[in-house]
């Protein structure tokens, strides 16, 4: 498994994350961002990495 963070404070909660993976981040009602999974299986490296970089504020990484 590979652990996901999301740096809070640096997200503006623009969604890309959320079209991407939609079952690992998802935008609230209220416009904020909430993480849905803390990890991803092995097999989603890919996806992963593309949500990391996508990431216009540079809030996603992975340990
Ligand atoms: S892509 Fe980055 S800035 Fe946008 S909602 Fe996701 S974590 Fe936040």
């Amino acid at each position: 498994m590979i652990k996901v963070n999301v740096d809070l404070q640096r997200c503006d909660a623009n969604g890309t994350c959320a079209a991407l993976m939609p079952d690992v981040f998802q935008i609230e009602k209220d416009g904020t961002l909430v993480q849905l999974a803390s990890e991803v299986q092995d097999d989603r490296e890919n996806d992963l990495e593309e949500v990391i970089l996508c990431c216009p504020m540079g809030a996603i990484s992975r340990s």
